[in-house]
């Protein structure tokens, strides 16, 4: 017997100059970055929120809080191993992940390989099973004037067999 759920992630961070643009654990060429505790890697926290999501583990600020100085700094891919540590421990595998980043600008498009690949690698995942895709908010509201990134995630869990299952009776 196996059971599906599903999670979703969003996140927000500003935009400062001099910062690094780090997203799903992949670091952007470009004037500026993302502030934040962490390194602010808005597409891994929006995923790691998801995958707690799917398993109703609660929140990253929950298990990360921003007041601890432990994750000042802190790859968010640390962030993303934990909750999916955490997933399996609660006999879950993912199944997939999509997600979307919402940055006005720089594009992002040749980025999109290496970010699956590095999510992919950081989950177990084969490179298929993860997708990233970027939007400009159309010059429109904090994103779109440049002041923002948003990401959003979905996350589909199975939860692994944890009795054996009787054989069906073969049809002959
Ligand atoms: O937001 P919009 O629909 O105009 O984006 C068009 C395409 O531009 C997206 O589908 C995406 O492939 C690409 N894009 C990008 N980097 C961004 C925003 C959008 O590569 N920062
Ligand atoms: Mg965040």
């Amino acid at each position: 017997m196996s059971q599906i759920r599903t999670g979703l992630g969003w996140d927000v961070h500003r935009l400062a100059p001099g910062r690094p643009l780090i997203l799903g654990g992949v670091t952007i060429p470009c004037e500026f970055g993302l502030e934040g505790h962490s390194d602010a890697d808005v597409l891994a926290h929006a995923i790691t929120d998801a995958i707690l999501g799917a398993a109703a583990l609660g929140d990253i600020g929950m298990h990360f809080p921003d007041s601890d100085p432990r994750w000042k700094g802190a790859d968010s891919l640390v962030f993303l191993r934990h909750a999916h540590a955490l997933a399996k421990q609660s006999g879950y595998r993912i199944v997939n992940v999509d997600s979307t980043v919402i940055l006005e600008r720089p594009k992002l498009q040749d980025y999109r390989q290496a970010i699956r690949q590095r999510l992919a690698e950081t989950l177990g995942l084969e490179i298929d099973s993860v997708s990233v895709k970027f939007k400009t908010a159309e010059k429109i509201g904090p994103v779109g004037e440049g002041r923002s990134a948003e990401s959003q995630a979905v996350v589909t869990l199975v939860r692994q067999a944890s009795w054996p299952v009787s054989a069906e009776p073969s049809p002959d």
